[in-house]
């Protein structure tokens, strides 16, 4: 037998996405549930992420403080594959250590008045009526089963989408994520065993400062960050591969990198997950669901960043379901869906036409793009920025010269460009609406113009 508790909302994942909805949505004076699979001093990212500070302002996030911010726009500097600098900026990104966030964000959710649920194993996902709205979670904690009543559920439960691959509307729709559009990545904060090692490592790259970064060194889409912070005694390391890779994922790029390195000591904290990077679903909602996050494939596809987006996901739901008695009806999730698909779709194709190319490019070729000067500072600090790019006269003449000496990359780059714009355009004219064939039409043009995929719109 299962108790039943009623709620306006039951959010499913205490990562940092599904802990923000949960506690924007309790702000707003709803009823929450959180559900995590896991315990909640463990939910959610639990290694350092790099998030521009525009992103938490968008979303209504305190900023993180130290030592939550574990470090502020410090320099970076793009190798090629022989060790020479190519693309020095100033990153736009701070370093935060996702447990400190979680936990910042779960306490505030429970400051709220969000009821948790940890360590809960979810069981069906109770549907009703024509339109097949979800009406009832049962949850499993021991052997105690919860059957959790709601007019909204939002999946906010990471890359498996638990509560979308239940829905009788959305399953359909936003299918698993193909390989080809996962990353494998891995990042670790490890100890310096030998400081001299440490030295030796920075003095062999010019004795820079914040990060080194090598791309294209498993090929495609594949990059190393290398972080050595010798007043802390402390090396961070970031290594991100196509999961298409034959050889190759996150973690084990990054052991070979501690292997060739033994100056890195032991692991202090960190984590490896797959990171989805395609464009978002075309469908992120229906009656009774949201979809948050990393189960929204919200994570920017240039450089498969989460975090903020979700956040901004989050803040948009809680204004789409503000003012309305039921949080989850049709015209409050179609209402969240052309938002984040208006403000933020457009932003997320146009990376992912880059991302498809850089994808199809060999190690030479990645090095012969950065060799060449075809990627900027200008253009670099706009991706980790995730924003368009300005392309103004100044940059085009600099990318033009940069053209002449590799004209086929050159080419294959240039067209992407017109087809970042019109990807952008498209996201920006989301009809909003429940119309079904007005959405679907909406999906294939911007799917056309962007050139990726149409999702299934049966
Ligand atoms: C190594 C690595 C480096 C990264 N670097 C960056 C970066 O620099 N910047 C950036 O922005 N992003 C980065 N990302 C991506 C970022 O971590 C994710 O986009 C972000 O964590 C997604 O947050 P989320 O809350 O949507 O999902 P998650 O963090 O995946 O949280 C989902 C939560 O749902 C819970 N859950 C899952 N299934 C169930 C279930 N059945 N029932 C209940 N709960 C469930 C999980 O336990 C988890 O707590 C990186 C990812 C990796 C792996």
């Amino acid at each position: 037998m299962s108790t039943p508790r009623r709620f306006d909302v039951v959010v499913v994942g205490a990562g940092s996405t599904g802990a923000a909805a949960a506690s924007m949505l309790a702000a707003r004076g709803r009823r929450v549930a959180l559900v995590e699979r896991r315990r909640l001093d463990v939910a959610g990212a639990r290694w350092i992420n790099d998030i521009p500070p525009w992103l938490f302002d968008e979303a209504g996030v305190a900023r993180p403080e130290p030592p939550e911010r574990r470090c502020a726009c410090v320099p970076i500097t793009m190798l090629d594959r022989a060790g020479t600098p190519r693309v020095e900026l100033e990153r736009p990104m701070w370093g935060i250590d996702m447990r400190a966030l979680g936990d910042r964000l779960r306490g505030d959710a429970e400051r709220q008045g969000v009821e948790l649920f940890a360590q809960a194993r979810l069981l069906e996902l109770e549907h009703h009526g024509s339109e097949g709205r979800p009406v009832a979670l049962e949850i499993e904690q021991g052997d105690r089963r919860t059957r959790l009543e709601a007019a909204l559920f939002v999946d906010a439960s990471g890359l498996a989408g638990e509560l979308r691959v239940r829905s009788r509307a959305l399953a359909r729709r936003c299918l698993p994520v193909e390989r080809g559009d996962l990353v494998s990545a891995a990042q670790q904060v490890c100890s310096i065993a030998d400081r001299a090692g440490a030295r030796a490592f920075l003095a062999r790259h010019g004795d820079r400062d914040g990060v080194l970064t090598w791309s294209g060194v498993g090929g495609g889409f594949s990059t190393l960050g290398v972080r050595v912070e010798l007043d802390a005694d402390e090396v961070e390391l970031l290594t991100g591969v196509e999961a298409t890779h034959a050889e190759l994922d996150g973690p084990s790029l990054l052991q070979a990198f501690k292997r060739k390195n033994p100056w890195v000591g032991a692991v202090v904290f960190g984590g490896a997950s797959m990171i989805p990077v395609r464009r978002p679903y075309d469908r992120l909602a229906a009656p009774g669901l949201a979809l948050v996050g990393d189960a929204a494939c919200q994570t920017f596809p240039g450089h498969g960043s989460g975090v903020g987006s979700g956040l901004l996901a989050a803040r948009m739901l809680e204004r789409a379901t503000a003012s309305r008695d039921d949080p989850g009806a049709a015209s409050s999730m179609a209402d969240y869906q052309a938002r984040f698909h208006r403000e933020r779709g457009g932003v997320h194709a146009a990376y992912d036409v880059i991302r498809r190319l850089a994808g199809s490019l060999g190690e030479d070729d990645v090095d012969r793009l950065l060799t060449s000067g075809l990627v900027t500072p200008a253009t670099t600090s706009a991706a980790l920025l995730q924003r368009m790019p300005t392309l103004g006269p100044r940059l085009v003449a600099e990318i033009a010269r940069a053209a002449v000496d590799v004209p086929a990359l050159a080419v294959r780059f240039a067209a992407a460009g017109p087809r970042m714009l019109a990807a952008e355009r498209a996201y920006a004219v989301h009809p909003g609406g429940v119309d079904d064939r007005a959405l679907g039409g909406w999906a294939r043009r911007a799917a056309w113009l962007a050139g990726h995929a149409v999702d299934p719109h049966p």
